[in-house]
């Protein structure tokens, strides 16, 4: 490098490092570092004293031109009449001295009262913000508490943003506080949909359960009677996977791209912004919501995105709920056959007797017993016989309506619980099964086997006086069944509990 290029790069070196100076200088004097109450003090003292460097100069200024005047007078004018005239500024020069002092004071005030008033507009509200968002990270937050709001500039502007804040994330909490306590998933949804409706002003939304293991989805909110009703074909609604968001687990929005899904059945007038629920790595729900296709976007997105932060609330609840929901099933049902089962009826009993009892009317039990079905088992193999088992109790569910309970009460016995019949029903039915079965030709790999089932039946309350008395008397009347020959039904008669010593 020439000497020349050396001394430029130290001069534009040295100017960088003035420069850089300059800015340290710039920010001491205008306090950028210091915090604002410390920069009020700082301001409010440098403008004090320049106050008083101003009352001095125009003091020593207004008494040099008194000391000039008397010098004046002294030595040139000596006359009584102008020493007069003379000592008359001489006090009018001392009055403007106090006005001077009047001033200083009058502003100094100012200065002080102006000072503490606006600093504290500023501090106070910001003080407040910053608790707040430490409390947020400590955990102590309590988002109840409200700032004042004291001004309308971008402080007020601030205070009232925070506050929208802090309301938005109360709102949250409180709504996942709630549903942890809701006792099942219904409620869960029920509570989801009011909060999109109440607190974002969404009315055209329908959120869907998905059961994944059944390949199903369904409308969980709003309630939605006919299936038609629905923007999607009804289709996916009984095979989940042809809903887009379902499959792909991403956001699906007609917004952009008007025929993003085919099984949207709305037309041209509605857009569709659907979300899933992903929990554990799969969506377990969607929710869709519909749009005018007029309505503003940015004011579309604003609301999806509040909905997504009460779907994101309630995903963990849901997952609970849902895994509670399983569990409770495993544990009630059989799962052979996925009949309820004896559990089941221990625990339900008393809610299905109660709303029976209210309405006035019987329930009808039949105790159904599979005839040498140990045969099944020794002749073809333990898996045969589950088929069969199977089978039987598929012709028994199509025999009875879908409100009444088939329980798997022993290995090859099933309680059939007719509810809400009028006396004497039970019999016709019970027939209808032995009859079902008995001419039913169960496919085997071997070829056809044909079984029989003996039933005894009783009815609650006209037979017995408690519910489980009326079952241990249907179980009386198939001991009856399979005494007198087997394939029969047998409806209990008091006779029958003496001759077994009840
Ligand atoms: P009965 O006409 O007197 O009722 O004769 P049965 O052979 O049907 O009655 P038993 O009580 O002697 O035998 C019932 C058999 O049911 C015995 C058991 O191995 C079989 N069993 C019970 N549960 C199951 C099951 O889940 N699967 C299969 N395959 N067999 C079962
Ligand atoms: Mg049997
Ligand atoms: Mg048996």
């Amino acid at each position: 490098m020439t000497d020349k290029g050396r001394q430029f790069v130290n001069t534009v070196l040295r100017l960088l490092i003035i420069i850089k100076m300059l800015k340290k200088f710039i920010n001491f004097i205008t306090f950028i570092d210091q915090p604002i109450k410390k920069k009020f003090m700082l301001f409010s003292t440098g403008v004090f004293f320049w106050f008083i460097v101003m009352f001095i100069i125009s003091a020593a200024a207004n008494m040099n031109i008194n000391r000039r005047t008397y010098a004046i007078v002294n030595h040139m004018i000596p006359q009584d009449r102008v020493m007069q005239e003379i000592t008359k500024n001489t006090e009018t020069a001392n009055l403007a001295l106090y006005a001077l002092a009047g001033v200083l004071l009058t502003a100094t005030s100012l200065l002080i009262v102006f000072t503490i008033s606006i600093s504290k507009a500023i501090i106070k509200p910001v003080k407040s913000i910053t608790r707040q968002i430490r409390s947020l990270w400590e955990g102590e937050v309590d988002f109840t508490q409200r700032i004042d709001i004291s001004s309308k500039d971008e402080i007020g502007k601030l205070s009232e943003d925070f506050n929208i804040l802090m309301e938005r994330i109360h709102d949250l909490s409180t709504f996942k506080k709630i549903i942890e306590d809701d006792n099942n998933l219904e409620d869960v949804y029920f509570r989801l949909g009011k909060s999109f409706n109440e607190k974002i002003g969404l009315d055209a939304f329908v959120i869907y359960d998905v059961s994944s293991s059944l390949k199903k989805m369904k409308p969980v909110y709003p309630i939605i009677f006919n299936e038609k009703d629905i923007s999607c074909s009804e289709e996916i609604l009984h095979n989940c996977d042809l809903c887009k968001v379902k499959k792909t687990g991403r956001i699906i929005s007609s917004i952009e791209y008007p025929d993003i899904c085919n099984q949207f059945k709305q037309g041209f007038e509605k857009v569709h912004v659907c979300i899933p629920m992903i929990i554990g790595g799969q969506a377990e729900g969607v929710v869709q919501f519909l749009f005018d296709r007029k309505t503003n976007n940015s004011r579309k997105d604003k609301r999806i995105f509040k909905a997504e932060q009460y779907i994101k609330e309630a995903l963990s609840v849901i997952e609970a709920k849902k895994l509670m929901n399983t569990l409770q099933e495993s544990a009630l049902k059989d799962s052979l056959t996925g009949l309820y089962n004896r559990r089941f009826l221990q625990e339900y009993t008393e809610t299905l007797i109660a709303g029976v009892l209210r309405r006035e009317k019987s329930v009808g039990l039949m105790m159904c017993d599979l005839d040498f079905f140990k045969q099944v088992n020794d002749l073809y193999g333990h898996n045969v016989g589950d088929n069969v088992l199977k089978e039987t109790c598929e012709i028994i569910k199509k025999c009875i309506r879908s409100s009444d309970l088939v329980i798997r009460f022993g290995g090859e016995e099933f309680l059939v619980l007719m509810l809400d019949i009028n006396g004497g029903e039970t019999s016709q039915i019970a027939d209808k099964i032995r009859e079902t079965i008995e001419k039913t030709k169960i496919k085997v790999s071997d070829g056809i086997i044909k079984k029989t089932i003996s039933i005894g039946i009783s009815e609650f309350p006209t037979d017995a006086e408690s519910f489980w008395q009326a079952i241990k008397f249907a179980d009386v009347a198939l001991y009856r069944a399979k005494d007198s020959g087997r394939n029969k039904v047998v409806r209990f008669t008091p006779d029958m509990s003496t001759e077994k010593g009840f």
